[in-house]
């Protein structure tokens, strides 16, 4: 079995030498290809300018490593893609590998709503080695594009030498509608051909050639001649059967109008399959959704506590009905990684107490021994408050490991963000947003979202976004003296809402960390759109900021109806908001956290993601050359 992902840049490492195999494999099966073309390869990624194309790399790996490739070149300015690159290792032909590439490829330019995807092919005939430096990129014959409705340009002189007297055979051009059946009219061919020839081609095209080939482009729209009924030789000499195919194209030219029937095909134009429709969502780029399992184990019985199992079930069902979604179990991580933004002291404490109370009551804090830091109850029980922020998070057999799972699914979604993954939700109880360094609280003991963001800190700098309804004090103090963590919180103001003591705009970050902390708190009762500007204003922060990986705190109490909020966001606000966050178009892991409307909580999250895909989606065919 084979996966293939998408790489997004060589910032991660596990997208560097995944680079570096595909520029071997460049190098193998194109021997022809100019060292420079292959070694400009990363920074092609990190710079469009130069190249006036987005590139994007897609994988095809296995266990062992890599089996297959494309480079695909998107201009936005123009909405056209140009493939650049397919080619699978040695001795992996005829085990899907190609056909699963060139179809991940179809469905990237269905989501980047591009015209149409443009490639070059010899004729089936025609053996791959040719004029050095103009070589076919693209390994795969003609017959092969065919199978999905692909059409070799045909009546321009896109093939002709580039030198008069060259005796080499040009690939033809060759346009993949991706099945919508749209017109290429001649003066988006012109342009789009250009394009190519200048921006691929320019180190080996003279413009005077360039110029010629563009003006070739005269029919409109533009000749495309079926792949399927090509023949396998292009004969020299006009046969009969040449001339009436030459006779009837020029008819059709006349007309200006689709022939039927004929070899010539230009069909209606048909609206673009937006990413909507869920059948095609490519694997890579689903949701992936790590769910604590152990969730219910943690089940405080108590009247009024809201933060009840029940609240995962529903969410659960509703991302059932989407195929958004793709659902992974959590790995396990190592303690070291709590203890990285956890006391070391805290983290005993509750795991020993915990696990101390089996068969037994549980312990709500009740003594509060803030004005002696220094002197923790020996009392273990007393001992509650001194790590706690309040009185009805309690202590209980089961809290310990659920919490602690909880933590192993934000760092598998970090993980996975960290192999290339675009998005990645730990769908836990308890949450852990209210978990300080030192202290646990409002239904949190240990924050899984600071714990994943300190994880991926290591590979590049974190914007953390707390949209919950409340403050999230817990990644604000675990990182109020980081710069390479920014925290953003919009909530509740503190002066009405939980957790009372912080959550002010003042709250700005300490010493090195002075800064990189952003407190937005807000009125009692807001209007959407007041929440819509707001969050605008977080993540104008964040682009300033410039992350590598976004970690959203994602609660939905700031939903109508809500037990613990007062504001009113609907199903459409979350979609939006989600959009805006998918907009920066950067790896993002969504954590749970609070929520406790079980009628309206599962459908607010799936919106939330709905408005994330579209958002990152849009971004990228939006994506101006930067
Ligand atoms: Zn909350």
């Amino acid at each position: 079995m084979f996966r293939i992902r998408r790489i997004h840049d060589d910032t991660l490492s596990a997208n560097r030498a995944a680079l570096e195999k595909v520029q071997e494999l460049l190098r193998e099966q194109f021997p022809d290809l100019p060292e420079e073309r292959v070694a400009e390869l990363p920074a092609q990624l990190r710079d469009p300018l130069t190249s006036r194309f987005r590139t994007v790399v897609f994988v095809a790996e296995t266990r062992e490593g890599l089996r297959g490739a494309a480079v695909l070149l998107h201009a936005p300015d123009l909405e056209f893609c140009f493939l650049d690159f397919i080619a699978a290792t040695a001795g992996e032909t005829g085990t899907g590998i190609g056909g699963a590439l060139y179809e991940r490829v179809r469905e990237e330019c269905r989501i980047l709503e591009v015209k149409a995807l443009f490639l070059e092919c010899l004729p089936d005939s025609q053996s791959p080695v040719q004029k050095p430096g103009f070589v076919p990129q693209v390994q795969s014959p003609l017959r092969f594009y065919s199978r999905y409705g692909a059409r070799r340009v045909v009546n321009t002189a896109y093939e002709a030498p580039i030198n008069p007297g060259d005796t080499d055979v040009l690939p033809h051009l060759v346009v993949d509608d991706m099945g919508t059946g749209r017109v290429l009219r001649r003066a988006e061919a012109r342009a789009i051909v250009r394009a190519i020839l200048e921006r691929r081609y320019g180190w080996l095209c003279p413009p005077e050639y360039i110029d010629m080939v563009v003006r070739s482009f005269v029919d409109d729209p533009v000749a495309l001649e079926s792949l399927r009924q090509s023949k396998p030789n292009l004969p020299k000499v006009p046969t009969k059967a040449a001339v009436a195919r030459e006779a009837k194209a020029a008819a059709a030219r006349e007309l200006k109008a689709p022939t039927a029937g004929a070899k010539l095909t230009a069909l209606a134009p048909v609206k673009l399959s937006g990413p909507k429709e869920a059948r095609s969502i490519p694997s890579d780029l689903r949701v992936l959704v790590v769910a604590n399992e152990k969730h219910d184990i943690h089940h405080v019985r108590e009247r009024g506590y809201v933060e009840s199992p029940a609240r995962v079930g529903v969410i659960r069902r509703e991302l059932g009905k989407s195929e958004l979604f793709e659902f992974h179990k959590p790995e396990r991580f190592d303690d070291s990684h709590v203890t990285a933004v956890h006391d070391a002291e805290f983290v005993r404490y509750l795991e020993r107490m915990c696990a101390s109370l089996k068969d037994k009551p549980s312990v709500y804090p009740y003594v509060f021994p803030i004005r002696n830091p220094a002197r923790p109850p020996r009392d273990m029980p007393v001992r509650a408050g001194y790590y706690c922020i309040d009185t009805f998070t309690p202590l209980h057999f089961n809290a310990w490991p659920a919490a602690r799972r909880a933590v192993d699914c934000a760092l598998t979604g970090g993980h996975a963000l960290l192999q290339g993954r675009h998005f990645a939700y730990a769908l836990v109880r308890p949450p852990g947003h209210h978990a300080e360094r030192k202290t646990f609280g409002g239904f949190c003991y240990l924050n899984s979202a600071a714990v994943a963001a300190h994880y991926l800190s290591s590979h590049g700098k974190v914007a953390m976004i707390d949209i919950d309804y409340h403050h999230g004090n817990g990644q604000q103090d675990i990182f109020f003296r980081r710069a390479d963590v920014l925290t953003v919180s919009i909530h509740g103001d503190p002066q009405f809402a939980y957790p009372y003591f912080t959550g002010f705009a003042d709250e700005v970050g300490e010493e090195e960390g002075e800064g990189f902390n952003l407190n937005l708190p807000l009125a009692e009762k807001i209007t959407s759109s007041q929440y819509s500007r707001t969050l605008a204003q977080a993540l104008n922060r964040i682009r300033q900021f410039a992350p590598s990986f976004v970690v959203v705190c994602l609660g939905l109490d700031t939903a109508k109806s809500d037990p613990t909020g007062t504001w009113s966001l609907r199903a459409v606000d979350f979609e939006e908001n989600g959009a805006r966050i998918g907009a920066l178009g950067l790896p993002t892991l969504v954590v749970q956290e609070g929520g406790y409307n079980t009628r309206t909580l599962g459908v607010n999250v799936r919106h939330f993601f709905r408005g994330l895909w579209e958002g990152a989606a849009t971004a990228k065919r939006r994506h101006e050359f930067r």
